[in-house]
């Protein structure tokens, strides 16, 4: 899977991203970390077709996905392609339980299979929940909890890649370690390439197989984590480690 992105240019002129290179493969963690408005959600959006670049390459299993559809996704990259955001509200309807929910997502990418219910099950199982939650609507759980719904719907559809744009950022810090952990379970036991987007570079160090370090929409530094946040080399990464209390 690799994901090549030129240039892209947002609609107020500025140049949101810059010879990015990127590329991540299955089973494995990748941390895009840097300051605010730095284009990491931009760079999450533009691999997820949210947005699209002016000019580059995005390749999954080395089709180049921007060269045959201009805009959008088609069915199979949605599939493929699953991201889940900040605030799991925001994507949760409320007036919907969590087993209708989850059922439509299984539905639509024809992923039900024979029992629906045990499939349900197995999913809100797999993302460390009771099954008791599916007859709960969003508001009956905690945010830790919801969150963990997004990800269940997410993983109904069996996708190949995981675009996390900080997942945790809005849960307490007590809940997030779960999440983190459910993430790491995804990549060992699924094989499945995520992106996690964060501020917090603890979190990345303790999750991510590899870090990169965004600034003005360009990739300042990246590698293996561990290296990379406790041995910088880069003054802009020096100065992002160091502004940590
Ligand atoms: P944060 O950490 O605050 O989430 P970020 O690194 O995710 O920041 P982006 O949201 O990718 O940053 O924004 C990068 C730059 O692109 C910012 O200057 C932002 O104002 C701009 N930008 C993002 N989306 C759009 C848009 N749809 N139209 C115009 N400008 C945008
Ligand atoms: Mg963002």
């Amino acid at each position: 899977k690799t994901f090549t992105s030129g240039s892209f240019v947002s609609r107020t002129r500025l140049r949101a991203l810059r010879d990015i290179e990127l590329e991540i493969g299955a089973g494995e963690i990748v941390a895009l970390v840097g300051e605010s408005g730095s284009g990491k959600s931009t760079l999450a959006r533009c691999i997820a077709r949210l947005e699209q670049p002016e000019t580059g390459s995005l390749e999954v299993f080395g089709e180049n996905v921007l060269a045959t559809q201009r805009r959008g996704a088609s069915r199979g990259y949605r599939r493929c392609v699953q991201m889940v955001f900040q605030d799991p509200f925001g994507s949760l309807n409320p007036t919907h339980r969590v087993e209708h929910v989850l059922e439509r997502s299984l539905c639509v990418h024809g992923k039900a299979g024979s029992n629906v219910r045990a499939r349900l099950v197995e999913l809100v199982e797999s993302v460390d929940l009771d099954p008791a939650v599916l007859s709960a609507f969003p508001h009956e759980l905690s945010g830790g909890q919801r969150q963990r719904i997004a990800i269940a719907r997410v993983l109904a559809v069996e996708p190949e890649v995981i675009l996390a744009d900080e997942p945790t950022s809005m849960l307490d810090v007590s809940v997030r370690i779960g999440v983190l952990n459910l993430l790491a379970k995804l990549r060992d036991e699924h094989g499945i390439a995520i992106l996690y987007v964060t501020h917090d570079l603890a979190s990345a160090r303790y999750l991510a197989d590899r870090t990169i370090v965004m600034n003005a929409g360009s990739m300042v530094e990246g590698g293996p984590s561990m290296r990379l946040l406790d041995d910088p080399q880069h003054p802009y990464t020096r100065l992002l480690v160091g502004a940590v209390p």
